[in-house]
């Protein structure tokens, strides 16, 4: 026997018992093991009521209560998926005794006496019925069970979704589309208006690379539940804006604002200090209140004043821990570099002919002689005019086009050093500026400025005297160490090194030792009117002096007057350069006054 049948629980009702016992030692020897007797109706239906049994033998016929009440009150507990599984044992086999059993939920007959074989064929028969029944039964609640947790778990996820729709995933603050949505709320609500505010936190990229995702993670959550506390206490608003910054909003504009976004800026230092971090990060905020215009929608109100915060924030220095209101010359300036920057782009690409160098002769102050001269570049834009390169070269060194622009220079540089050889039988020596990013730029691709220079002057076949390279103390304050080495091998190489802009750095004493510079360009700032200033005028004249003991060469920057020109001379300051001389000059032009013989005619 299959043993699901053969572990049916059955539970035999009859008062008489005989009976039981018959049917009850019929079944054992059929093999069914879980067999039960009852000769009390009652004590039955408590039975049933406690578990259900699979198969229910009922006498229809009993004293206390009869087979058809035992079904009924059976039946009254039924769910209504289920059915009694109840044969009936009968003497009376007559069509209205069937009919009624039928009626009372009874699924079969066995007549007494039992005929043994067709009792055993009829009770093998409703168990298999009932077994398939339960097992399809069960099926359907696992199947229900499933699909209901899968509807909870939709609902929880529909609810995960939602927040995820409205929440940065590090921070848990609200998102840039989240927190724009409520601000228009808070609008509504604020007459009086609002005021908002961008807090960056910077170096974040720096502190990825030491320390790994999960510091800044756990840095920027920290930073987050400092702006949200100190926004809350304002009732404002605070939500993540970009990577690492911050969109706040007070619900009040005026005087009153800047004291709580100086505490979100300082919050970036307070989270700072619970951390052990070799990075030292630095926060950094731009403001600005909401103005409603007339016919103005509150979303485009906060639109323009979330972009003044922005220009606010890009007119702060990377690294000051600084906040400041925005006014229109940041947006001005902001607006003008973004043109810049993708004009010079555009130009590098299509027109490199829009780049040509000038040369500002150097003089030499005892026999007012052209010795050599400044190469500066210029960029002369179709619609802009002449940029600046204080303009220019910063953003190309930012974008990392000053390597290629280095390059062109250096190019127009050496060809004019042929040129003066070939149309004046001579050349005087030209001074290229170089940036310090030119030297970490060629780096990073694994090449080399110095042996970019050694090719070029193979290439032109320039003998290095006529080179020298200026270069800027700021240029050497990052990665000084190598960058020096980087000059000891183009010293080496008979190329000449000056120190620009000198007095305008850091420089030191034993600063100027370590370099290896023959040339010490004294800045403009302490030449321009020496002459009607003493301690400007002592100060020109100590540093001559310390040049002189240091065996440099140096050149005064910027000479205007004549009253300048006699001041260095009695210094015995060697060169000056200046528009007392000469401004920068075209090619042409300058070609034109190193064919002049004696003394160079002041310009002035
Ligand atoms: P710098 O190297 O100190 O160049 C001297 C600047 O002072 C030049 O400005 C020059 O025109 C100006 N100048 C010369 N004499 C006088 C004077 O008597 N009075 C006044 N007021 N100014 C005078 P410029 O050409 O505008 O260049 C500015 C800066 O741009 C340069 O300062 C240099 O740092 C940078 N620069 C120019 N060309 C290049 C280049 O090819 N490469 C790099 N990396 N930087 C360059
Ligand atoms: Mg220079
Ligand atoms: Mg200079």
């Amino acid at each position: 026997m299959v043993n699901a049948i053969s572990a049916a629980r059955i539970l035999i009702v009859d008062d008489n018992a005989a009976n039981l016992t018959v049917l009850a030692e019929l079944l054992d020897m059929a093999g069914y093991t879980r067999v039960y007797t009852e000769q009390s109706t009652r004590q039955a239906v408590t039975r049933w009521q406690t578990q259900p049994f699979d198969l229910l033998l009922l006498d229809i016929r009993m004293p206390d209560m009869d087979g058809h009440a035992v079904m009924a009150a059976l039946r009254a507990n039924l769910a209504c998926d289920d059915y009694l599984p109840c044969i009936v044992l009968t003497a009376q086999t007559d069509r209205e005794t069937r009919e009624a059993a039928l009626d009372a939920g009874a699924i079969d007959f066995i007549a007494k006496p039992f005929d043994f074989d067709e009792t055993l064929k009829r009770i093998k028969t409703a168990l298999n019925t009932r077994l398939l029944h339960t097992k399809t039964r069960n099926q359907l609640t696992e199947f229900g069970q499933t699909i209901s947790a899968q509807t909870e778990a939709l609902i929880a996820k529909d609810h995960d979704l939602a927040y995820l729709a409205a929440h940065d995933s590090v921070t848990g603050l609200l998102n840039r589309r989240a927190v724009t949505m409520r601000m228009a709320e808070l609008a509504k609500t604020h007459p009086g208006g609002m005021t908002c505010a961008l807090i960056e936190v910077t170096d974040t990229d720096q502190l990825l690379l030491l320390e790994g995702v999960e510091s800044v993670d756990v840095f920027l959550r920290r930073v987050s539940t400092q702006l949200k506390m100190v926004i809350d206490d304002h009732l404002g608003l605070c939500g993540v804006w970009g990577g690492q910054t911050f969109l706040c909003i007070l619900p009040f504009m005026g005087d009153a604002v800047r004291p709580v976004f100086e505490r979100l800026v300082a919050s970036v230092f307070t989270s700072m200090a619970r951390f052990d971090f070799d990075v030292s990060l630095h926060g950094r905020g731009g403001y600005s209140p909401v103005v409603l215009g007339a016919g103005e929608t509150h979303e485009a109100a906060i639109d323009a004043a979330i972009r003044r915060a922005g220009f606010a924030l890009a007119s702060l220095h990377k690294r000051s821990n600084r906040l400041v209101e925005f006014n229109q010359v940041m947006a001005d300036t902001a607006l003008r570099r973004n043109l810049v920057e993708r004009e010079l782009n555009l130009a590098m690409q299509q027109n490199p002919e829009q780049f040509f160098l000038q040369f500002q002769p150097k003089v030499d102050l005892v026999f007012e002689r052209v010795v050599g001269c400044e190469a500066l570049l210029r960029w002369d834009h179709p619609t802009l005019g002449w940029i600046s390169p204080v303009e220019f070269i910063p953003i190309a060194e930012e974008k990392g086009q000053i390597e290629a622009l280095g390059l062109i220079v250096l190019a127009q540089a050496l060809q004019f050093i042929q040129r003066m050889q070939r149309e004046c039988g001579r050349a005087v020596m030209v001074a290229v500026n170089v940036s310090g990013y030119q030297f970490e730029l060629m780096r990073a691709k694994g090449g080399s400025l110095v042996d970019e220079i050694r090719d070029l002057l193979e290439q032109y076949q320039i003998d290095p005297v006529y080179l020298e390279l200026e270069i800027t103390e700021s240029a050497l304050m990052s990665g000084f160490d190598w960058v020096i080495e980087k000059l000891h091998r183009l010293h080496g190489m008979g190329i000449s090194v000056a120190l620009d802009d000198f007095g305008t750095g850091y420089s030191s004493f034993s600063f100027l030792q370590k370099l290896p510079i023959t040339t010490l360009k004294i800045d403009r700032s302490f030449v321009d009117n020496a002459a009607n200033m003493p301690r400007q005028a002592a100060l020109l004249g100590g540093i001559v002096r310390m040049a002189q003991e240091l065996g440099l060469v140096t050149v005064a920057e910027g000479v205007e007057t004549f009253g300048d020109i006699e001041l260095l001379k009695s210094f015995n300051c060697p060169i000056a350069q200046g528009y007392y001389y000469s401004r920068p000059l075209m090619p042409d032009a300058f070609i034109h006054l190193l064919n002049q013989p004696g003394r160079i005619t002041p310009a002035h």
